[in-house]
């Protein structure tokens, strides 16, 4: 069998590996574009903040790692796929045919239309490459803009204020992530962040940028003036699929994918951030771009390209943040489900929210701010769709009871059916 995986991040590696301990014979070739080991995105900020060396960031710190397992690392850009043909053309003119094809290639940051955006110092924060001229730039002292404040705008504001910067931050929305959190949270953390000493623009745009010999001049919509030595440029981002047209592989915003990772084209498969599959919740298709789920269907995609039968249980939301020391968490549909219940309690003195969707007697999604304790049984409670019964009531009236009505939840699932009991 000869299974070409597109893509060297974790979804590749975790899926390389995982083929190689079901086959020892099969033939694994893993195509990376960045002249860089395999790394893992997710430990850039640990980078920026200094707690760990580029090494700390590659996902497998052993030489010889992938050639001892005879996993071939080819180091280019794929261009075209040919799936009548199953090959897997690349920009270099050479081309790898393939059994089974696996592509987690990931996204790439969107660039925003805005005059000057491709001026020396504003980057985005994406590869090891960008977190290289961040660390040169992001000195003590220095003036930071940060576009977003989105999941990746928030982890790499917290790295960057570790450095002793002066920050401003520029979010489209009302509040700061306002695709992941509901209005009360997300302006919550807005009001931690500039206790903290952060410049937080939300509801603002920046429609140009200028140098001004060593700095860059940034205005925004309403004509203020944000001077910088350096503009981070965090605004969403878009799976890499361009190089699928004309593949006959479906795409939306992502690969279409089934609860075997596979594509609509038989023996194609994808995982990651790339891909766009069933969220277990909604029953809708997300993209959701974190390192445990591109791990996750790695190993699925994996699995079924060596013949296992194996299927996800489907993807679910679920973002856990710190900004500046403020742990927020949002899962499943924490926006609401239509025609559910919800309940939310604020204590904006001590900077601790919880808020808690319901659709019948199941919790489908929640947001907590503050309240790490919470943190395992809202992910619970939302994964296993446990029925709460008269649980529900209770939360309603008093949702931090959410690990009462988990641990009762539990015991009553593992005890022994009453007739059994007796005897
Ligand atoms: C700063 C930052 C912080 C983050 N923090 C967290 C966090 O705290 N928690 C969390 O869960 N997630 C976090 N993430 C997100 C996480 O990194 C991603 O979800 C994860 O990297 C997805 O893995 P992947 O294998 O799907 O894609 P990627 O890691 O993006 O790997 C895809 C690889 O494919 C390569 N590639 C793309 N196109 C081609 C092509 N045509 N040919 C050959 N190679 C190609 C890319 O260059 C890349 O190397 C963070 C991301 C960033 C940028």
């Amino acid at each position: 069998m000869k299974h070409v995986i597109i893509g060297n991040g974790p979804a590749g590696v975790v899926a390389a590996e995982a083929i190689r301990r079901a086959d020892r014979n099969a033939d694994i070739v893993m195509i990376g574009d960045e002249p860089e080991p395999p790394y893992s995105r997710m430990a850039i900020p640990y980078l920026l903040v200094g707690n760990i060396q580029e090494k700390g960031t590659w996902l497998r710190k052993t030489d010889g790692h992938f050639a001892s397992l005879n996993i071939k690392e080819v180091l280019g850009c794929a261009k075209s796929v040919d799936t009548a043909g199953r090959v897997v053309h690349m920009e270099d003119g050479s081309s790898f045919a393939y059994d089974r094809l696996l592509i987690c290639t990931g996204s790439h940051p969107l660039k925003l239309p805005v005059p000057g955006i491709d001026s020396p110092n504003v980057h985005s924060c994406w590869t090891l490459d960008d977190a290289r001229h961040i660390a040169a730039k992001a000195k003590k002292g220095a003036r930071v803009l940060q576009i977003g404040a989105g999941f990746i705008g928030c982890i790499i504001m917290e790295a960057l204020a570790s450095r002793g910067v002066k920050l401003d931050i520029v979010e489209m929305g009302d509040r700061m992530v306002p695709r992941m959190m509901t209005s009360k949270a997300g302006g919550m953390i807005a009001r931690w962040v500039k206790q903290k000493g952060v410049n937080v623009h939300t509801s603002a745009r920046v429609t140009s940028i200028r140098q001004n010999g060593d700095e860059l001049i940034a205005t925004l919509g309403d004509g203020t003036e944000v001077v910088a030595d350096l503009i981070i440029a965090s605004a969403g981002v878009k799976p890499n699929v361009a190089f699928l047209q004309g593949s006959g592989i479906a795409c939306a915003t992502g690969i279409l994918i089934d609860e075997r990772c596979e594509t609509n084209i038989p023996g194609v498969f994808a995982a990651g951030d790339v891909a766009e599959a069933v969220d277990f919740s909604t029953g809708e298709r997300l993209v959701n771009a974190i390192q445990p789920n591109a791990v996750d269907q790695g190993r699925v995609a994996a699995m079924n390209m060596v013949g296992r039968n194996t299927r996800s249980q489907g993807t679910m939301a679920i973002n856990v943040l710190d900004t500046l020391g403020l742990i927020s968490a949002s899962f499943g549909q924490w926006w609401g489900a239509e025609g559910g219940d919800s309940v939310e309690l604020i204590d904006e003195e001590r900077f601790r929210y919880i808020s808690l969707q319901f659709k019948d007697d199941v919790l489908v999604g929640a947001t907590s701010i503050g309240l790490t304790d919470h943190v395992g049984v809202l992910r619970g409670l939302i994964q296993t769709r446990t029925p709460l019964g008269s649980w529900k009531q209770r939360l309603m009236h008093d949702p931090l009871r959410v690990m009462e009505a988990y641990l009762s939840m539990a015991q009553a699932q593992s005890a022994p059916p009453l007739a059994e009991a007796l005897h």
